[in-house]
């Protein structure tokens, strides 16, 4: 513990963000670093609880308690307390391969689970844990950790996202031969085409990937596992010793209404992943949706739809607006009833915050147009079963509708089918939390493919955990951490 009265002497104080209307003229990020002798300060409020429940409780359920990777959070805020970056680094490291992306995008359930946000003022846990990486890649103390021995083993690693890259280091440091399938041109997965550069800019990925090159994991790009014209993906599982499939959850969930087939309407991962590559300089190879001069609903009140608000700002929209079928949740939770858990409470991401008109408990009935392009959108507010209301039926002018209302499982046509893999009763690629194996020899599954869609520090978690899974098949024992 760093200072046995630090949180009774220092106030909570975090990473401020740059003002909006310096922030809309640009897509990088924004957040404004705290100084090293506020990082330390802030360190210093931990109180090292008896039962930290930061930590996490290993339990996988959604909205359990604590950090999902287990990050040893009391012992790093100590070390940073007393100066030693560079063992706070290490520290950080064991639990979680890929801090730099939770230290920037991850909704921080540890500091939901903090003692002190009993009182509201829980640790900057997240600032600290970003501010430990970037100073480590700074000072140069990230480099590739070769494993001592070779194991001869080859692992395909099918997906590079968050889930498949944890999985791949993990696997590489084992000491087995470790290829990454990826059919973008560059990996990351939802970090890299959907998660947009104004909350995580792409070089923090490709800085993470020189390090896995340099540890001798090999990335095949534009190579689509399973589709017509890509690598077959029985061929794969013959020509590897196991197979880690982590390829995420990448079926939309529609909304068939009618005026569906207007133009102007548009799944958000067909509008996002394009400003990415904007912005990286990499062809979009399709129509352009942009928002410019337009007035955008985005259907859909989650990460994605903060997402597409933030980016149609960016791009000139006349306005946002969003739309959420969801009642509108307290404004502060019970912390009788919730904390350590994650509550169920109103939150304003930056995006929302930057000028979107927020709307709750509202239903799209239908779209209507003029010459096959969108115009207008007939909503009506509904009750806590989704039932629509008698008479509060209102229309909204729109130019460009983006659908967020998330994903609804993986892809099955293409790898999955010709793999044969069993699903569960949603969809998902169906491997439990003990081994991770699918139904079919030697697969693995791991991540959004898996669990459904979810957050990176899950993604990092079950890549984690299937690679040691993949260890213990292969090797018949593992020493790699959980
Ligand atoms: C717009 C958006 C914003 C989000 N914001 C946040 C956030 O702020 N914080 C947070 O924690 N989570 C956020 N999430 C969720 C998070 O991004 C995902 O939970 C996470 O990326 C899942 O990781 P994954 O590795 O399982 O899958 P993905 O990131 O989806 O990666 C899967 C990869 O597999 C590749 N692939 C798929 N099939 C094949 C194939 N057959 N052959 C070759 N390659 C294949 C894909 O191209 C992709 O690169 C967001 C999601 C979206 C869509
Ligand atoms: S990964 Fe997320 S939950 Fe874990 S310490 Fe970092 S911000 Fe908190």
């Amino acid at each position: 513990m760093g200072k046995v009265t630090g949180f009774l002497e220092i106030e909570r104080h975090d990473r401020k963000y740059t003002p909006v209307a310096d922030r809309l003229k640009h897509f990088q990020e924004f957040v404004v670093p705290l100084s090293e002798r506020e990082l330390r300060d802030q360190a210093a409020r931990c109180m090292n609880c008896g039962i930290p429940y930061c930590h996490g409780t290993g339990s996988a359920a959604p909205g359990a308690p604590g950090c999902p990777v287990n990050n040893q959070i009391p012992d790093w805020n100590d070390l940073v307390y007393n100066g030693n970056w560079e063992e706070a680094a290490r520290n950080l490291h064991s639990t979680n391969n890929f801090p730099e992306f939770t230290g920037r995008i991850c909704p921080a359930p540890c500091e939901a689970s903090c003692t002190l946000n009993i009182d509201d003022n829980p640790v900057t846990i997240k600032t600290i844990e970003c501010a430990i990486v970037d100073k480590a890649f700074e000072q140069g103390w990230i480099k590739p950790e070769l494993p001592a021995v070779k194991t001869g083993k080859k692992v395909a690693v099918v997906g590079a996202g968050p889930a498949g890259l944890a999985a791949a280091q993990q696997l590489a440091r084992a000491g087995h031969d470790v290829h990454v399938y990826e059919k973008h041109a560059k990996a990351g997965g939802l970090l890299r085409y959907g998660i947009p550069d104004f909350k995580m800019e792409k070089g923090i990925i490709d800085r993470r990937i020189a390090q896995m090159e340099g540890e001798g994991i090999t990335f095949h790009y534009g190579v689509h596992v399973g589709s017509n014209g890509g690598l077959d993906a029985k061929t794969l599982l013959k020509d590897h010793d196991a197979v880690a499939l982590t390829g995420g959850a990448e079926a939309p969930r529609d909304l068939p209404i009618p005026g569906r087939d207007l133009s102007g309407i548009h799944f958000a991962m067909d509008f996002l992943p394009q400003q990415n590559r904007r912005v990286s300089e990499e062809p979009v190879n399709a129509t352009d949706i942009l928002a410019a001069g337009k007035h955008v609903v985005v259907i859909g009140g989650g990460d994605t739809g903060s997402d597409c608000i933030g980016t149609s700002l960016r791009q000139g929209a006349l306005s946002v607006t969003q739309l959420e079928i969801m009642p509108a949740p307290p404004e502060r939770e019970n912390k009788a009833l919730t904390w350590p858990n994650w509550p169920l409470k109103m939150r304003t991401s930056s995006s929302q915050a930057e000028g979107a008109a927020r709307e709750f408990a509202v239903l799209t009935q239908k779209f209507e147009g003029e010459n096959g392009a969108v115009k207008k959108l007939t909503c009506v507010r509904v009750d806590g079963q989704f039932k629509p209301l008698p008479g509060t039926e209102f229309e909204l002018s729109a130019d460009l509708v983006l659908l967020a209302m998330g994903f609804v499982h993986p892809v099955h046509e293409g790898l999955l089918k010709s793999l044969g893999v069993d699903l569960d009763p949603r969809g998902n690629v169906k491997a439990n939390l003990t081994d991770y194996q699918t139904s079919v020899q030697k697969v693995f599954s791991a991540g959004d493919m898996r669990r459904g869609q979810s957050l990176v520090v899950w993604a990092i978690r079950e890549g984690r955990l299937c690679a040691q899974a993949i260890d213990k098949f292969l090797m018949g024992e593992t020493d790699l951490p959980r």
